[in-house]
């Protein structure tokens, strides 16, 4: 099932073009105490989320895709996770590009078969997440943004210590995730994370319709043009060393992402930008870059 959240509250399932309207579903979701399950609401009670949908199908208003407004399906993850150079092409192409490199990447990976294993995995605020609807707002308009497309894992099942021969059973699904990054040497959980530099979507795409989550071609393009078009199959370190390697320091909660690394392809955008997305499998979403809003 691809489970969405459109029009600002309300939930759907994306069939083909069109979005079923099961927001009666949420009933599913117990009222909140305090404290609250760590966690997504969504994925904390995913199960009885997709039989209650399954039931009211048939019966829910349709909506055409193009004439909703998405937003990310996840909204409380406990942590997003992501794993730096974590695809060689992406390793060896862009960080001969000065405006990415900031004569820090080359240097540090260089000879450095799996990064991940030397470097670890860095964390993404959760007030970063933004939906296509949403888009980019840039931070910091005279520097360098790019884009960086990454296949998202989303956590269900919830572990510590998970084994690489369990760890993918503790995957509920798949979206596409943006990694937005202002290139320079500051930590990343500061160039990465500002607001809306974590765009997700365009929907949840249950394990079940996943075959093989190794074997996805993703692509990106801006204004038209295609800059990053890759198969996840290229990532160095899997999916099941990604949920060990990160299962080793941090409790996985339901709803938790990885963000699976960036193939080579990554360049800057700019207010104005048109930005799309598609993988097999998933779907395909398009959001825009806006310059930096004045706030009181
Ligand atoms: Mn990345």
């Amino acid at each position: 099932m691809k489970l969405c959240r459109f029009n600002q509250n309300r939930l759907g399932v994306v069939e083909g073009n069109v979005i079923l309207d099961v927001t009666a579903a949420l009933e599913a979701i117990p009222a909140a105490r305090w404290p609250a399950l760590s966690g997504d609401p969504l994925l904390l009670h995913l199960e009885a989320i997709v039989a209650a949908a399954h039931e009211l199908r048939p019966r829910a208003a349709h909506h055409a895709l193009g004439k909703v407004t998405l937003h990310s399906p996840i909204t409380q993850p406990t942590k997003i996770m992501a794993a730096p150079a974590n695809y060689r092409l992406h390793v060896l192409h862009d960080t001969k590009d000065p405006g990415v490199d900031h004569g820090v990447h080359a240097k540090a990976l260089e000879g450095v078969d799996r990064p991940v294993d030397k470097y670890g995995l860095f964390l993404k605020a959760g007030s970063s997440i933004a939906g296509a609807h949403e888009g980019v707002e840039i931070v910091f308009p005279d520097r360098r943004t790019d884009h960086e497309l990454e296949l998202a894992v989303v956590i269900g099942k919830p572990g510590r210590e998970i084994p690489r021969a369990h760890a993918m059973e503790h995957v509920a699904g798949y979206m596409l995730g943006l990694d937005m990054t202002v290139r320079g040497v500051e930590e990343r959980s500061y160039r990465k994370s500002p607001d809306s530099y974590t765009v997700l979507g365009p929907a949840l795409v249950t394990a079940d319709e996943i075959a093989d989550p190794h074997a996805l071609t993703m692509s990106l393009w801006v204004n038209g043009e295609r800059r990053q078009h890759s198969s996840t199959g290229s990532m160095t370190v899997d999916i099941p060393d990604l949920i060990e390697f990160a299962s080793r320091v941090y409790t996985l909660h339901p709803g938790d992402v990885i963000l699976t690394g960036t193939p080579e392809g990554v360049s800057p955008v700019v207010p104005g930008d048109t930005v799309r997305v598609a993988c097999e499998g998933i779907g395909e979403m398009t959001f825009r870059v806006r310059g930096r809003e004045p706030r009181p």
